[in-house]
């Protein structure tokens, strides 16, 4: 309770009026919430009440009265006293107004409530900004690992699509995507009446390197290695980028020209062969030596437009035998194999169901062989 300044001059003043009385109002300090009234004659009785808060008098000898908690309001102070000199005085009042103390006050429940709520408001916004970021460092934790989850995964794939010794394509990846590229190949000549002007065949070569044993028994494993990684990069320099070019196993490459033409079965078998056999090859420690190789090759579609045909593992086999030939017929050459005049007409549809199996297409004499010679001096030079 606080006992405004201004009241306790008015207080004072009612005191003088009723001399002898002496009236006190302590200081929120030391007498929170309360009011004191005292005189200073003896033998003096009075009565007292404070309106707004007591209706009757109080009777008293003692020289104060005390009200140590008075709760905010308007009052009166009413007081006769009455001492046998000086006989009855008249009755004394005094009124005065107890404020509530400032916390309690409308002023300050407002501003306190709404401390609390911007105090909530802001431990709220806190928390969400805080879970935000917190939010915001997890997903960019997730997305960095994702990414090197993403990465290392592509890496593991292109691993496992890949040669380790030469860094070219393996047998894996020709395998994952052959099949594709086998439908649009087909899919290509549907409708077309005249296709030979069109690059739509897929052509295997089949590239196996002569007297490759001698190059590891001779020099050694690592000059073999050394051999087969410059084998893939003379390969790589003829292909396009579009190109196949697959480790197929040892030292055997295939080479899948897409989207060629048959007709230039020929003129890339001896770019392959001179790839091969041109230039000397670099084993290391000055030492140098040549060597050929030979290829078997064959288009697919084996026979284009035709409703039956030969699978891609088919005309694999075909040019597996095309380098089979070569190799019979003194290797640093390339055998190619297409459909001969007796194959069923480009565009039939009837009575070639049969012709699906190599052995049914030799046996019947279905065969074209194209041959295509190395480099003959350079030959002789590697046929050691
Ligand atoms: P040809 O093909 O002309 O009949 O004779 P070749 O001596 O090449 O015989 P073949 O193709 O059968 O032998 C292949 C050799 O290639 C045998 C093997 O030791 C070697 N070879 C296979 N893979 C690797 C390899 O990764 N590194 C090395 N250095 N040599 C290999
Ligand atoms: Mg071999
Ligand atoms: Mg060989």
């Amino acid at each position: 309770m606080l006992l405004h300044r201004s009241h306790w001059r008015r207080f004072a003043l009612v005191c003088l009026l009723c001399t002898p009385l002496q009236a006190i109002a302590e200081s929120p300090d030391s007498f929170p919430g309360g009011l004191a009234v005292s005189h200073g004659v003896d033998n003096m009785s009075c009565r007292y009440r404070l309106q707004g808060m007591k209706t009757e008098f109080t009777e008293t000898n003692l020289r104060e009265a005390r009200y140590p908690s008075l709760p905010p309001g308007q009052y009166t102070l009413q007081l006769i006293c009455d001492s046998p000199p000086l006989g009855q005085s008249p009755l004394a009042a005094y009124s005065f107004t107890v404020l509530a103390p400032w916390w309690q006050s409308w002023i300050a429940r407002a501003s306190g409530i709404l401390g609390v709520v911007l105090l909530l408001l802001s431990a709220s916004l806190w928390r969400q900004r805080r879970d935000s970021q917190e939010k915001e460092r997890l997903e960019r934790a997730v997305a960095e690992r994702s990414t090197e989850l993403a990465q290392a995964n592509r890496e593991l794939q292109e691993a496992s699509l890949s040669d380790p010794l030469t860094g070219i394509r393996n047998r894996r990846f020709f395998q994952s995507t052959i099949a594709a590229d086998a439908s649009q190949a087909v899919r290509a000549y549907r409708g077309l009446a005249n296709y030979s002007l069109d690059h739509r065949d897929l052509i295997f070569f089949l590239i196996d390197i002569d007297h490759f044993k001698f190059v590891n028994d001779e020099y050694g494993h690592d000059a073999g290695d050394r051999v087969l990684v410059q084998i893939a990069q003379r390969l790589n320099s003829v292909v396009r980028e579009s190109d196949f070019l697959i480790r197929w196993g040892g030292e055997e490459f295939l080479v899948v020209f897409r989207s060629a033409q048959r007709g230039d079965g020929v003129l890339l078998a001896s770019r392959i062969l001179k790839a091969i056999n041109g230039t000397e090859f670099d084993l290391g420690n000055e030492r140098r030596l040549t060597r050929s190789c030979s290829v078997g090759w064959a288009a697919f579609p084996w026979l284009p437009r035709s409703c039956s045909n030969l699978s891609v593992d088919e005309v694999l086999r075909l040019a597996d035998h095309g380098l089979y030939v070569a190799k019979q017929e003194g290797r640093n050459q390339a055998v190619g194999l297409l459909p001969n005049a007796n194959a069923p007409a480009i565009g039939s549809h009837t009575g070639i169901d049969k012709y699906c199996r190599l052995e049914q297409l030799l046996e019947d004499d279905l065969i074209r062989e194209v041959r295509t010679p190395g480099d003959s001096a350079l030959a002789a030079a590697a046929s050691q």
